[in-house]
């Protein structure tokens, strides 16, 4: 059970953690605004910008991943629920949810979450390891997977 105190402090993290992302939320908007004005030009490589549109693209639709995964942290928060393992119902420690403040499972089974993850990465599935990799590195920054 976390004290009043500790739950500021994780709502403080997460807070930031959105502000953070809000910040670059924009970024990409003005970037797509600016390519909706581009189009028609024949002098930039179409291709290129493509790429590095989908790019901005791709980041964007992280960030609204992110931002949901904050919104829930948050809930979580509020309805006294965001030390409990989703998984197996056990408490998570403080420590680790101001190092990881996203984090909805307790390390054993996050750790066993990774595993089965690394091993249908392994048959070929792309994509969801990026989602998770967020999420445990870079300590209170976590979020922002930077
Ligand atoms: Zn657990």
């Amino acid at each position: 059970m976390l004290t009043e105190r500790e739950k500021a402090q994780i709502r403080e993290v997460l807070e930031e953690a959105k502000k953070r992302l809000a910040r670059t939320g924009q970024h990409a908007l003005s970037y797509s605004m600016n390519h909706e004005r581009n189009i028609g030009r024949d002098s930039i490589d179409e291709s290129m910008e493509e790429e590095i549109f989908s790019t901005e693209m791709r980041l964007h639709d992280r960030e609204k991943f992110l931002f949901g995964k904050i919104d829930k942290q948050i809930a979580r928060l509020d309805n006294g629920s965001i030390d409990t393992c989703e998984s197996c119902g056990e408490a998570i420690s403080f420590k680790r949810l101001l190092a990881r403040p996203v984090t909805t499972l307790c390390i054993d089974c996050k750790e066993q979450h990774e595993r089965e993850e690394a091993a249908v990465e392994q048959s070929g599935r792309g994509g969801a390891l990026d989602a998770s990799a967020g999420e445990e590195t870079g300590g209170a920054g976590a979020t922002s997977d930077e």
